[in-house]
């Protein structure tokens, strides 16, 4: 999961927590903050803690942007005062709390191992609140977070066999600019990650081009 830096509240005073969704867009990027889904259509202001269970409304502190799979997943389960049993991509490394190697993230049990019981615990709280791994069973059951990402998974190993390809030659910018636009408009940043992962100038694009990435989490190995 992309960990993302909000910076500072806007100077603007929100009246309605709708108002906050362009100023979250600036910063992060159109993207789901927990699947990473890109969200141009109907991103939602998402609240950490749930607003129906006392949790802020205005304040940048509880906002994120979220596609409406995860925010219906969500709902009004994490009350005010409820927000240290989870991991959240604005405050925690949350980029490697999860794995993107296979076709259904999971929580990555390599890093967790080495970390507090309590980390533990809020990745799993996090991990099955939103039901990450959830595969639709059902075309009644709306969630097109797995078919989104395996096409941006797709379209990821694609470009990684083009770019071996090319990248020692001419077309390299080009194509570079290729996989940029790709990355961006298909979303899911950690899937793009993952697949580069043994090549640290694609990872530096991705971080960048994803704005708002928290990238010392990303860039850095694991510890
Ligand atoms: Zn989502």
């Amino acid at each position: 999961m992309r960990p993302v830096n909000k910076g500072k509240a806007p100077d603007k005073r929100f009246k309605r927590y709708q108002e906050a969704e362009p100023y979250l867009e600036d910063r992060l990027g159109a993207f789901c903050s927990f699947c990473e889904m890109p969200v141009n259509h109907v991103p939602e202001v998402e609240h950490k803690e749930a607003k129906g269970k006392g949790g802020e409304e205005l304040k940048w502190k509880n906002l994120l942007l979220s596609c409406k799979y995860c925010n219906t997943r969500k709902g009004i389960f994490v009350a005010k005062g409820d927000k240290n049993k989870y991991l959240w991509p604005d405050e925690d490394d949350t980029f490697h709390a999860f794995r993107y190697d296979n076709d259904i993230p999971q929580l990555n049990e390599k890093y967790l191992q080495n970390r507090s019981e309590k980390i533990q615990q809020k990745a799993e709280n996090l991990f099955h609140l939103l039901k990450l791994n959830n595969i639709p069973i059902s075309p009644t059951v709306k969630d097109r977070r797995y078919a989104s990402r395996n096409e941006a998974r797709n379209y990821a190993l694609d470009s990684k066999l083009g770019w071996d390809k090319v990248k020692r030659t001419p077309e390299r910018l080009e194509y570079l600019k290729m996989i940029e636009n790709l990355a961006k408009a298909s979303g899911f940043f950690s899937v793009w990650m993952e697949v580069f992962k043994d090549d640290m100038e694609i990872k530096k694009m991705l971080v960048s081009v994803f704005k708002g990435t928290k990238k010392e989490y990303c860039l850095d190995p694991m510890k």
